[in-house]
């Protein structure tokens, strides 16, 4: 067993979970291959956040079963949250699979992937105690880090699996997790994201997220911080006092909305009413000038009425998100929503979507377009892409470098030579709902800045 080709689907989280992964099998020996044609393994990490997000992965098996029938030996393994939502029913249903393991398994990993060899594994234990954090992940390249600072989750929302699969909410120590800042600075990285699913709920029995952060703003080295995504109802004074005071955080928070019905949001178990979320934004707002806040909503959630789903739309007017990840309610397995009847057709929720996906397009280009003329702070991440996505540069293609702005918005400018992991000011020339084109207006920086190499 000595390459294995690692997939990810899903959320930051893991992406960062991925990393961990990687950097437990590489010192395990074992090495990590772009093809799964040319591995001994292949891993799907999962999500099962939405039924979309499992059939993606049920078709990627199926590719896989594909190239087992051409190697017999070939380990299938799933991981992630999908190995641990569906576990024994994955491994009688698609019997490609050799390893299932869940998010607290990756550890044992490696001796997972040999016994998997002689026969199906299944490892869906959920560990209170793990965290991870006495293991180094091998990053990605890139400019940003992603720093899982908590695992799993005490909310239990009524539509969502992750205290099911993830188990429930602990945090990693702080000073593990500020060497973990400091070595991502000396491996190259300008800018940390803080991971957890409740991150600002952060606590490791002695310190906080405030502490946290203010412990990495003084990191020297580090350019940025920022995280994802705090839970409205445990947005304290504290929390915003440090994002407004330290220098390094960005002016930038996802605020996890949802709905803007208290009787959606009570029947969700969101723990917080429209008036008080409403609080938070203006004391977030009150703090940081400026704040981009972008967040996400679910439509189509049982019960939702299209009054109810009038108050979301209006409430969104009045708050202008910068951005928002807008979903249609997807029921899910073993969540206390899924017991309750769907009273939303697929074709309306289709509807509500179209809806609010029209008018915050509408908002982010209006806002965007406000910063015509204004110059930003890039932190270049390398060349613009073309075509669509983040990094994109419509209508130019080559020739042009992206990075997020303080407010983490895709910026694209022409290329003058500067390197990646550099801090660039740029000014605003044309915009569009998802990308600010830019002209360079300072010279690039005489250094080089040193990225970590491969990766
Ligand atoms: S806060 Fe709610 S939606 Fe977010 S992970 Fe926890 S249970 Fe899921």
């Amino acid at each position: 067993m000595r390459r294995v080709f690692l997939e990810t689907y899903g959320c930051q989280m893991n992406v960062a979970d991925s990393e961990t992964m990687a950097g437990v099998l590489e010192r395990a020996g074992m090495t990590l291959t772009d093809r799964p044609e040319d591995a001994d393994a292949v891993i799907l990490n999962t999500c099962a956040i939405r039924e979309h997000a499992e059939q993606r992965v049920l078709g990627r098996l199926g590719d896989f079963a594909r190239l087992k029938r051409l190697r017999p030996d070939l380990i299938v393994g799933v991981a992630g949250c999908m190995a641990q939502h569906l576990r024994a029913r994955l491994l009688d249903q698609a019997r490609v699979l050799d390893l299932v393991v869940g998010p607290d398994g990756y550890r044992r990993l490696p001796e997972l992937l040999r016994r998997a060899a002689a026969g199906p594994v299944a490892e869906v234990r959920l560990d209170r105690d793990e965290t991870y954090g006495d293991l180094e992940p091998r990053r990605a390249s890139g400019v940003r880090a992603w720093i899982t600072v908590q695992r799993g989750c005490d909310k239990f929302c009524t539509y969502c699996v992750v205290p099911y699969t993830r188990g429930r909410e602990r945090s990693l120590p702080l000073a593990d997790l500020i060497g973990q800042v400091r070595a991502a600075v000396a491996g190259g990285f300008r800018e940390v994201v803080f991971l957890g699913q409740t991150v600002n709920s952060y606590h490791d029995g002695t310190h906080d997220f405030a502490d946290l952060l203010r412990a990495a703003d003084a990191v020297d080295g580090l350019a940025r911080i920022r995280f994802t995504s705090p839970h409205p109802s445990d947005m304290g004074e504290r929390v915003i006092a440090a994002i407004a005071g330290c220098d390094k955080v960005c002016p930038q928070v996802h605020l996890p909305l949802q709905s803007a019905s208290d009787t959606v949001l009570r029947d969700m178990a969101r723990s917080y009413t429209l008036a008080q979320y409403r609080d938070v934004v203006a004391r977030l707002r009150a703090a940081v000038p400026g704040l981009a806040l972008s967040t996400d909503i679910i439509v189509g959630f049982p019960g939702e009425t299209e009054a109810d789903f009038a108050r979301t739309a209006d409430y969104m007017r009045e708050v202008r998100f910068d951005s928002a990840f807008l979903f249609k309610y997807s029921a899910r397995p073993d969540t206390r929503a899924w017991r309750q009847a769907e009273t939303v057709p697929e074709e309306e929720k289709g509807r509500r979507l179209e809806r609010l996906i029209a008018q915050q397009h509408a908002i982010s280009g209006a806002i965007n377009d406000r910063l015509i003329g204004r110059e930003v702070e890039v932190l270049v991440e390398g060349p613009a892409r073309r075509g669509g996505g983040e990094g994109a540069a419509p209508g130019r293609g080559d020739g042009q470098l992206f990075g997020k702005s303080e407010h983490f918005k895709t910026v694209v400018f022409d290329d003058d030579g500067t390197k990646a992991g550099a801090l660039r000011r740029v000014r605003v020339v044309g915009a569009t709902p998802i990308t600010l084109i830019g002209e360079a207006v300072a010279a690039p920086p005489p250094e080089p800045v040193l990225l970590r190499a491969g990766a």
